[in-house]
C-alpha cells in the first residue's frame, strides 16, 4: 500500500491577455476549477496506474471538497482518511497569461489543519511507501515521516515547495525528489551540472546529499529527464534516465506525476532506477493532455509506450 500524507487543492484557473497590474481589473477570456494539490495529484497518478493507495489530508465542507473527493475516489484512491474540516478546502487562484506565464496565490486553508496528531501508528501499519511533500504543517510531515519510518515503509519525500527542514526530517527521508531549484535551494545554492554532463560531475552534489543523511535523490530534470543519484551504489552512483519525447502540451503536474509513478512502482518492488524509468514515461504521457489529474496516463498507456 501507499500512504500518501499531504495537500488537495482546488486549482481556481482564469485565463487573461495579460496578468493585472496592483490596483488594475481585467477582463479574462476563460476560468476552470480542477482539482489539484500536489499530493492529491501524486495520490492520483499512482492510483490511475494500479497503486493501492490511502490519501490522508483535510478538506472543508465545501462543494470544492466534494470534487477532490470524486476526482481522487475515481482514481481508485482511498479517501476515508481525509478529514472534512470547518475551514474553506485549500485554493490555488491560478493566472495564465497568453504568453504562457502566470501567477499563482495558494490558500491552505484546510490543509494547514492537517496535525501531526492525525498521522495515527495503524495508518501505516501496512504501507511499503508513504509519499510526502511540503504543502502541509512541517511538524505534519515530520510526524507522518516517522511513522512511515517506524512502520518499514519506504519514505518518499517530494521537496516542494521548497522549504528549509530539519536535519531529522531528512534523516527519516529514505528517497527525496527534487527538481534541480529545489536541489539547489537544499544545497545551500550548490549549482547542478547540466543533464549532459559526464556522471562523474555528479559526484559532489551525491556528497552533499549524503552529508545531510540523504543517500538516495531522484532529480527531475524536466524535457531533460531525470538523474537517479545514489551513494549506496559505488557502481553507479548517479545515473542518467532519458527524457521520453513526447508532444508536450502541457507541463503542469507532471513533477507529480514523476512522484506517484515512483511510488506506485517502488511499492510493487521495482528497483529506484526502474521506478524513474516507468515514471518518466507517465510523467511525458502526462504532459501529451491539458490539465494535471485528468491528464495522468492508466498502467495500460504506459505499458503501449514502453513496448513500441
Ligand atoms: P516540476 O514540474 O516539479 O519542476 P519537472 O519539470 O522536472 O518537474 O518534470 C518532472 C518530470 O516530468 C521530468 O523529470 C520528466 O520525466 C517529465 N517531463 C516534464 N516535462 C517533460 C517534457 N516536455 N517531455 C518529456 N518529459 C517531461
Amino acid at each position: 500500500r501507499i500512504v500518501v500524507v499531504g495537500s488537495l487543492n482546488a486549482d481556481l484557473t482564469i485565463y487573461c491577455e495579460r496578468l493585472p497590474l496592483p490596483g488594475e481589473t481585467l477582463h479574462g477570456s476563460g476560468f476552470a476549477i480542477n482539482p489539484g494539490g500536489k499530493s492529491a495529484n501524486q495520490a492520483v497518478a499512482a492510483g490511475k496506474l494500479g497503486g493501492l493507495v490511502t490519501l490522508i489530508g483535510a478538506v472543508g465542507q465545501d462543494s470544492n471538497a466534494e470534487m477532490l473527493l470524486a476526482s481522487t475516489s475515481a482514481a481508485g484512491v482511498d479517501v476515508s482518511h481525509v478529514g472534512r474540516v470547518d475551514v474553506p478546502t485549500g485554493v490555488a487562484l491560478i493566472s495564465v497569461e497568453a504568453s504562457g506565464e502566470n501567477s499563482i496565490i495558494i490558500s491552505a486553508g484546510a490543509n494547514e489543519t492537517l496535525s501531526p496528531d492525525a498521522m495515527e501508528p495503524a495508518l501505516f501499519a501496512d504501507a511499503a511507501v508513504v509519499c510526502l511533500c511540503l504543502e502541509v504543517p512541517l511538524e505534519t510531515v515530520q510526524a507522518a515521516a516517522q511513522a512511515g519510518h517506524d512502520a518499514g515503509a519506504t519514505v518518499l519525500l517530494n521537496l516542494s515547495p521548497f522549504a528549509a527542514v530539519q536535519e531529522e526530517l531528512a534523516r527519516l527521508s529514505d528517497i527525496l525528489l527534487v527538481n534541480t531549484h529545489e536541489a539547489s535551494a537544499f544545497l545551500g545554492g550548490m549549482t547542478m551540472p547540466e543533464p549532459g554532463a559526464p556522471l562523474s560531475e555528479w559526484q559532489p552534489a551525491i556528497e552533499q546529499f549524503a552529508s545531510r543523511g540523504l543517500h538516495k535523490v531522484l532529480l527531475t530534470l524536466g524535457s531533460a529527464g531525470s538523474m537517479v543519484l545514489d551513494a549506496t551504489n559505488p557502481d553507479a552512483p548517479a545515473i542518467r534516465v532519458a527524457p521520453t519525447k513526447v508532444d508536450a502540451v502541457d507541463t503542469t503536474g507532471a513533477g507529480d506525476a514523476f512522484t506517484g509513478a515512483v511510488a506506485a512502482r517502488l511499492a510493487s518492488g521495482d528497483t529506484l532506477a526502474d521506478a524513474a524509468r516507468y515514471a518518466s514515461v507517465a510523467a511525458a504521457l502526462a504532459t501529451t493532455k491539458k490539465g494535471t489529474q485528468a491528464a495522468y496516463p492508466l498502467a495500460h498507456d504506459v505499458s503501449v509506450r514502453l513496448n513500441q
